[in-house]
């Protein structure tokens, strides 16, 4: 577990109940971002030319075209761009959970990133409100990147 960031920590969110919803299965691209969320790092493409960051799976970069680019920890850190409550049941999984919230986060590198808020209540989220990534290990396997709110000042 990397020190330079006090926000990092791997923990179960879901630790009292089985998690038995859908869990994303890493393939080549997202790979080192899926091993990352493991050890509790956002990692993010960025550009080897420019700079710029990108999600995985991007393969180029839209500022100045580069395919060239290294994997790069992100500080974890953003803020909540938009989100949504989700009221139906698309999945017979996701019945115990509903209402849940999706959420597009912008991180501080720029990129925009689909996720859930964590530790707080639905009503209360407000969209650009700081918030930080958590490491939810949902399996052996996988964890997952959340957000909770961030306090700021
Ligand atoms: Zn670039």
């Amino acid at each position: 577990m990397p020190e330079e960031h006090g926000w990092t920590e791997v923990a179960t969110l879901v630790s009292d109940r089985d998690y038995d919803l859908p869990i994303p299965v890493a393939d080549e691209a997202s790979e080192p971002f899926y091993a990352g969320a493991k050890e509790g790092r956002l990692m993010l493409l960025r550009c080897s030319q420019c700079g710029r960051y990108r999600l995985p799976g991007r393969g180029r970069c839209v500022d100045c075209w580069s395919e060239q680019s290294e994997w790069a920890q992100a500080s974890g850190r953003g803020k909540l761009y938009s989100f949504g409550i989700m009221h139906q049941k698309y999945h017979p999984a996701f019945a115990e959970v509903t209402p849940y919230n999706y959420a597009l986060v912008e991180l501080e590198e720029g990129p925009r990133l689909i996720t859930n808020i964590v530790d707080c209540p639905n009503e209360e989220l407000r969209t650009d409100m700081p918030v930080e990534a958590v490491f939810d290990a949902v399996s052996e396997e996988t964890t997952l990147i959340r957000f909770r709110p961030r306090a700021t000042g």
